[in-house]
């Protein structure tokens, strides 16, 4: 069946009239505003932040349209990917009706937004190697399966996700197909950001949180079709990204050099890591890794947990979720972090073994 954006689209939001700000109603050149009930005099702090933010944040779109070669249309800048993937939610899936698919072990955030928007979810897990199984994800679909949520690099594993197989799965399916990038900066793959042009429901999620090391200051993106980005812009909060936010995500991109230099030294550690992970005779197996943390699969997992935790170093357990069992996945850290992390492990070992 071909893929039509306007059947997709709950009613509701198709219908929506959008709240018009004061700043958008107005076009052309002036010097006093007092259109939008902000406070002419400022405000206590030494950068007066008393404005209201571009609603639409087109200088930060302009950058990154020309970084990939796209137009400022195809892209929507969110507070963090997270609002892009509860935008989904809101835009196409009615609840208790529609549907959406994940494939676990995933990112957790999915379940979470599909729980509070009231839409079921159907998991379609990976495969013992955490390799989609495109069979099962088909075999999932139904007339209301409205988005497919795919990660690659996939949280908490790692690993990618076969590109094919998700480009398959957007020329064929007649929903919205996530493919969430949050760690492609750490891979070789290049970006499926290239391939919106072809694939009307094709929606790439991005993220200065992680790569551009900037979580603090809540800014996603999506990429997608120019309709796609016009309905989230319609449904987002008029004002979603902060002046500030936008103003240092604008500094950062003009310093873009000193993220790529930062990735390369994450990608190194990473692989020094993993092999001096590997040594531990309680460490099952270290997953290959084409993000900025480590699933490692161990013997006792809680205790060494535990143990990590004794020495002041904060893992995440992961081995209560599916596929995962005896997991930790570890962020990469700096060097000093990495060494202290080993250090904490060997003296596990030491207690173990004596
Ligand atoms: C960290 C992460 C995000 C980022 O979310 P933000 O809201 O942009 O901080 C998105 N997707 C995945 C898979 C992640 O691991």
């Amino acid at each position: 069946m071909a893929f039509e954006l306007e059947r997709l689209v709950r009613e509701n939001i198709r219908k929506l009239v959008p709240y018009s700000s004061a700043r958008s109603e107005f076009t052309g050149h002036a010097g006093v505003f007092l259109d939008a009930n902000e406070n002419s005099f400022g405000s206590p702090l030494d950068t007066n932040y008393n404005r209201y933010p571009d609603p639409l944040q087109i200088e930060i779109k302009d950058r990154i349209a020309e970084m990939y070669g796209i137009g400022r249309g195809e892209i929507f800048v969110g507070n963090g990917s997270d609002e892009a993937i509860d935008l989904l939610f809101r835009i196409f899936c009615r609840p208790r009706i529609d549907n959406v698919i994940i494939c676990p072990p995933t990112y957790g955030m999915y379940e979470v937004v599909a729980n509070i928007n009231d839409v079921p979810v159907r998991r379609s897990n990976l495969t013992n190697e955490f390799k989609l199984d495109t069979v099962a994800v088909q075999d999932s679909i139904n007339a209301n399966t409205k988005l497919i949520f795919l990660c690659s690099p996939n949280n908490p594993t790692g690993n990618l996700m076969d590109r094919n197989s998700i480009l398959d799965f957007a020329g064929s399916f007649r929903g919205i197909v996530v493919a969430d990038e949050a760690y492609i900066h750490f891979s070789d793959e290049p970006s499926l950001v290239y391939e919106i042009n072809g694939l009307p429901n094709l929606v790439v999620l991005q993220t200065f949180s992680k790569a551009w090391g900037m979580a603090g200051l809540r800014v996603g993106l999506a990429f997608a079709n120019e309709r796609i980005i016009e309905l989230f812009n319609k449904v987002k909060p008029p004002y979603n990204v902060s002046k500030p936010a936008q103003e240092l995500i604008r500094t950062a991109i003009r310093n873009q050099t000193t993220m790529h230099e930062t990735v390369a030294k994450i990608v190194d550690e990473r692989k020094w890591m993993a092999a001096n992970l590997d040594i531990y005779s309680f460490v099952v197996k270290v997953f290959p890794s084409e993000a900025n943390f480590l699933l490692v699969k161990t013997r006792n997992v809680s205790e060494v947990y535990n143990s990590l935790l004794d020495e002041g170093i904060v893992v995440r357990n992961r081995s209560n979720i599916t596929l995962c069992e005896g997991c930790l996945r570890i962020t990469i850290g700096t060097p000093e972090e990495n060494q202290a992390l080993l250090a904490a492990l060997t003296k596990y070992e030491e207690s173990i073994v004596h």
